[in-house]
């Protein structure tokens, strides 16, 4: 009987979806992810592969409050541009969900549920500023300030950005309200805290045990907290946006964000229908392996607060390796949206070039040890010279030379291996060995390195038997060193496909072979090779079609964080107004006109707004407005409306909505309001 498949869970981190993933990310953590997912199919392990998106907490609350968004619409926004990105590289996630799921919810109470029962919860006072305004506490971005450490004037209630200090809400000097920018007084809460303390023993044990599994780094950082002391945790908070904390006393409280957050791996998990992979139980013990696949700025959640986070409920499996992985740069600086530095994923797509080569170089970049830097010159050059001028080289001109001079039609039958043969499958397969071997160690970068050493020896193997010449006086002999080559394109079709799953596909489809790549095929010795429709893998590179990539690639077609806060701060200030009393010059400051609405389409991105052109007589403006809850479109058309036509454009979901339309809201909704009689289109209202 075969023994059972030892299984493996994967988890990548989860992307916090206020924007959008840039090549940094791709390689800290989801590419890296991927390709051992993939390498471990091919060894036959039972491979599960999780990944999701991590969607609560003030930042997305704040963002879309700003917006005029509630944190669901936003989070669709960004969770459908993050899934089509990884999509398109070919992240073969079995689930990419979403912390905002109802699944999500249950499983986190029922988890902490869990650790409540088992002691490990606490209650404990806490200050926090008070917007009297606003009417509500101010955690963590709800309050803005004077950073204590550096003077920086901007700080946020949990972080300094500047000099990148964590702070208390109460720590900020001069503080205001993020969101009206009044100056809170000081309250205190009673929270909800993790008592992680009582874990550290544990905790330090369980670190120790995993000399020789993870790397040395991190461990060094895990245990270097430990030795710092661990102390409780405060995990709830008191917004709205998250999940539910499941005790009366705290009914309008959520969790922390990064108490909810991880969690997910397991929801996600339940979502397949495998809540065995995480369970702890006699039958599974020793028999799930689960690896984190993480940045670095996130070590310390999967070593410390997560699993201690397992250990006070008991009832799951630990992690098995945390692999933090170091920063990508670019071009000798740091990835920056405000600065529009760095490759941002939402355009790859169209950057005209298949995923295999985006993959092929970021491969080399995962910053396994070291931060790694991207570089353009650097791309141009290493898909030239080893995607193209080595490996596509070979499989392509094998294949080939096989369709026009053997009709595609090549077997083992009656072929006898000379030593050239034997010694050239030999060094083929000691090399996949010790690829094998590479990437089971986690070093994956090395694994690439020796696939292409691989066709190398492929390479230089045709070139050597030149079997072109044998055509004519020793057709044998060229047919043998063939089916040799089509061989290695088999071998390399299989074990490729962890670092580039098109091209794998590619040539089994060119060797009309149907199998699932396995890294066991290399040892298969007699295949029957079909080859047809054979195509060019990759096409070469040169610095005219980096150009075109580099600006299909930068067209970013959402806000540059700069752009962002200055229309919140915009906001903030039009919101700071709004209360004064004004004067009749500032009504007159006010552009009333009366217009038709023309057009009135659905977003499919938002249950909240409809888009509608308005025509104002002399012009016709496009108009978002939050009011699909309460009117059909079709019912709109023609209804007359009185619109504000000097407001300051403003974008949302990628529209640029320019005005807005008059309306009252009681109890029942929003109503529009509509002048008694026809009017003519953009007569003024005053
Ligand atoms: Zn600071
Ligand atoms: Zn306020």
């Amino acid at each position: 009987m075969d023994k059972p498949k030892e299984k493996i869970l994967i988890t990548s981190a989860l992307p916090y979806v206020n924007n959008i993933p840039h090549i940094g990310n791709i390689v800290g953590s989801h590419l890296p992810a991927d390709i051992f997912a993939r390498f471990m199919r091919t060894l036959n392990y039972d491979v599960t592969f999780v990944g999701g998106a991590d969607e609560h907490g003030t930042p997305i609350e704040i963002a879309a409050q700003k917006k005029n968004l509630n944190p669901k619409e936003l989070c669709d926004y960004y969770y459908n541009i993050h899934k089509k990105i990884y999509e398109w590289l070919n992240i073969s996630y079995d689930i990419f969900s979403r912390t905002s799921n109802e699944i999500h919810h249950r499983t986190t109470q029922e988890f902490f549920t869990e650790i409540y029962k088992n002691g490990y919860i606490k209650e404990g006072k806490i200050s926090l500023p008070y917007c009297e305004k606003c009417n509500r506490v101010l955690p963590d971005r709800y309050v803005e300030g004077t950073c204590p450490h550096c003077g920086y004037e901007k700080a946020r209630g949990d972080q300094c950005e500047m000099c990148g200090n964590m702070l208390n809400p109460t720590e900020l000097k001069n503080p205001r309200c993020a969101i009206c920018g009044s100056k809170p007084e000081i309250v205190e809460r009673t929270h909800l805290f993790f008592e992680l303390n009582k874990l550290s023993a544990q905790l330090e044990d369980w670190i120790k045990s995993k000399k020789g599994i993870w790397s040395s780094n991190v461990i060094a950082e895990s245990l270097g907290w430990i030795k710092e002391g661990l102390k409780e945790r405060c995990i709830t908070r008191n917004i709205r946006w998250g999940v539910k904390v499941p005790l009366e006393k705290f009914k309008d409280n959520v969790f922390y964000v990064w108490f909810d957050a991880p969690i997910g791996y397991i929801s996600f998990t339940n979502e397949l229908k495998k809540e065995n992979l995480w369970k702890k139980d006699s039958n599974n013990a020793g028999n799930v392996k689960i690896y984190h696949f993480i940045g670095k700025d996130n070590i310390i959640f999967h070593t410390i607060f997560w699993p201690a986070m397992l250990l006070a409920n008991n009832k799951f499996n630990l992690p098995y390796n945390v692999v933090g992985l170091q920063y990508l740069n670019y071009e000798g600086g740091k990835i920056s949206k405000s600065q529009n530095r760095g490759i941002f994923c939402e355009n790859l797509s169209d950057s005209g070039i298949d995923s295999d080569v985006w993959r092929f170089y970021l491969t080399f970049l995962i910053p396994e040890n070291s931060d790694a830097e991207w570089k353009w010159d650097e791309f141009l050059n290493k898909t030239n010279s080893e995607l193209i001028g080595n490996f596509g080289n070979f499989v392509n001109r094998t294949l080939l030379f096989i369709q026009k001079n053997f009709n595609g039609k090549i077997n083992f039958k009656e072929l006898n291996f000379g030593d050239d043969e034997v010694e050239v499958l030999g060094k083929v397969r000691r090399k996949a060995e010790e690829h094998k071997q590479t990437m089971l160690n986690g070093h994956l970068r090395d694994g690439l390195k020796k696939i292409l050493e691989i066709s190398d020896i492929g390479n230089e193997y045709m070139q050597k038997k030149a079997p072109w010449k044998n055509l004519k006086e020793n057709f044998e002999e060229s047919r043998k060193t063939m089916y040799c080559c089509a061989l290695i394109c088999y071998e390399l079709a299989n074990i490729c496909h962890p670092f580039l799953p098109n091209s794998s596909g590619k040539i089994f489809g060119m060797l009309n072979l149907k199998v699932e790549p396995k890294f066991e095929n290399v040892y298969k010795e007699d295949i029957e090779f079909e080859i047809k429709n054979v195509v060019t893998l990759f096409k070469k590179m040169d610095e005219k079609i980096i150009d075109e990539i580099k600006g299909n690639v930068s067209k970013i077609g959402v806000e540059t964080k700069e752009g962002k806060k200055a229309e919140e701060k915009e906001e903030i200030k039009m919101e700071n107004e709004e209360n004064k009393e004004i004067t009749y010059e500032d009504f007159k400051k006010l552009n009333l006109k009366i217009g038709t609405i023309e057009q009135a389409e659905e977003i499919p991105k938002s249950d909240r707004l409809l888009k509608l052109t308005v025509n104002l007589g002399p012009e016709k403006r496009i108009i978002l407005a939050g009011i699909k809850k309460f009117y059909d479109a079709g019912d709109l058309i023609n209804k007359q409306v009185i619109v504000l036509t000097n407001l300051k454009p403003r974008k949302m979901l990628n529209i640029e909505s320019q005005g807005m339309i008059l309306a009252a809201e009681d109890e029942e909704g929003i109503k529009l309001l509509i002048p008694d009689k026809k009017a003519k289109e953009g007569s003024e209202i005053g």
